[in-house]
């Protein structure tokens, strides 16, 4: 049965054309979907009941099942879901400990902001060297029904409503590898998310950002650098073989910032292996080519998938930021959210067992 949730406003009013024909009834079933988080169409109760049932017998709102969920102490929480096939995947749930003014406080969380992480694919074919998601291997795309599925479900249980939240794609997958399925998806969150308020995030797929540049609704663009020379970013991040440093920080030249709006440089910090002064100072070059930031996110360890890959000291850590913050760069160590829960970056992994652990690096 066709799955209603990802689907285009105008493509929706079409497949539904038989059973509703008049034409604002598309619009009514987006407004269900959408700002009342209907997870049925038993729940549209000012549709005819008849409509309903016709609704039922064809289509289906394709949420993804909560199998269960992991709040951590800091406020974040994994939910592990499952897909319509079976296939699990895990998106999480963080409060933002910026505050806002009370008025536009969620009923939630009062003058706390949530932010949402979603992923794009099931596992990822990228094979980063410290990311845990990568040891599962590539796994299929998600659909965008099943991107915009997960933010629905977690508004759902979570109660947040429309424009409440942000949407990072930093969870499981690598977004720019299922470029037409997230691209449907942001174009449906935009409803309720401003893209100023989304941020997507990218190992570096240099065609995948070149794609999105032409586009009229764009995301804030993160990417993950980790290694600021060819060498140690094709150990790190193999995907570097194929768009070397050269060839990514040229497409994100071309990468049309609005006023005020800068890319995030991501960068894992491990210890031993990209933590020192020298290679800070090689970011400080990189960095400097455009307008950006750095994120700085201590290794998240996992002793069974990534062994030999430790956290730095906090002494290595601040050392490294300093040596930007000295160099105007701007600099944040982000010490990742729901650790706790395993919700943190890179340690996702929808319940699955990888099957290839890390050999010692
Ligand atoms: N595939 C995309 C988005 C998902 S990964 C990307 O790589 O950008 C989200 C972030 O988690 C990335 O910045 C990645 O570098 C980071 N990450 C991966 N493994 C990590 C780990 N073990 N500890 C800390 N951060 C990690
Ligand atoms: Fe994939 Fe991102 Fe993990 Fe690399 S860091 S393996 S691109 S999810």
């Amino acid at each position: 049965m066709q799955d209603l949730l990802g689907l285009p406003p105008l493509d929706l009013a079409r497949a539904i054309r038989d059973v509703a024909r008049e034409a604002w009834r598309a619009e009514q079933i987006v407004r269900w979907i959408w700002e009342h988080r209907a997870a049925s169409f038993a729940e549209m109760t000012d549709l005819p009941r008849g409509m309903r049932e016709a609704l039922a017998e064809q289509f289906v709102l394709g949420l993804p099942r909560v199998v269960s969920r992991a709040p951590a102490a800091d406020g974040a929480e994994k939910f592990l879901l499952e897909l319509g096939d079976g296939v699990r995947i895990e998106a999480v749930s963080m409060v933002d400990s910026k505050r806002r003014p009370a008025a536009e406080a969620s009923e939630s969380a009062p003058g706390t902001r949530i932010t949402v992480c979603l992923s794009s694919q099931a596992g990822c074919a990228v094979d980063c060297a410290f990311c845990v998601t990568g040891r599962l291997g590539a796994g299929r795309n998600l659909t965008a029904g099943e991107i915009v599925g997960q933010y629905l479900v977690l508004a759902r249980e979570k109660g947040f409503g429309p424009r409440e939240a942000n949407v990072v794609f930093m969870g499981m997958g690598e977004p720019l590898l299922n470029v037409p399925n997230v691209t449907v998806a942001l174009d449906l969150l935009a409803r309720e998310v401003s893209p100023k308020r989304t941020t997507l995030s990218t190992a570096g797929i240099v065609p995948g950002i070149e794609a999105l540049a032409l586009r009229p609704l764009r995301p804030n663009l993160a990417v993950s650098l980790s290694a600021a020379d060819d060498e140690t970013r094709n150990r790190l991040m193999p995907v570097n073989r194929t768009w070397p440093l050269v060839a990514l920080f040229a497409a994100l030249k071309k990468w049309p910032l609005e006023r005020g709006r800068r890319i995030t440089f991501e960068w894992v910090l491990i210890d031993g292996v990209n933590d020192d002064a020298v290679t800070a100072r090689r970011l400080v070059a990189l960095a400097k080519q455009l307008p950006s930031k750095v994120n700085l996110i201590p290794l998240n360890e996992s002793p069974k998938w990534l062994p030999g890959l430790a956290r730095p000291s906090a002494a290595r850590i601040d050392a490294f930021a300093r040596v930007l913050a000295e160099a105007s760069v701007d600099v944040t160590v982000r010490w990742s959210k729901g650790l706790q829960a395993e919700a943190a970056c890179g340690q996702l992994r929808g319940g699955e067992e990888p099957h290839k652990p890390r050999p010692s690096a």
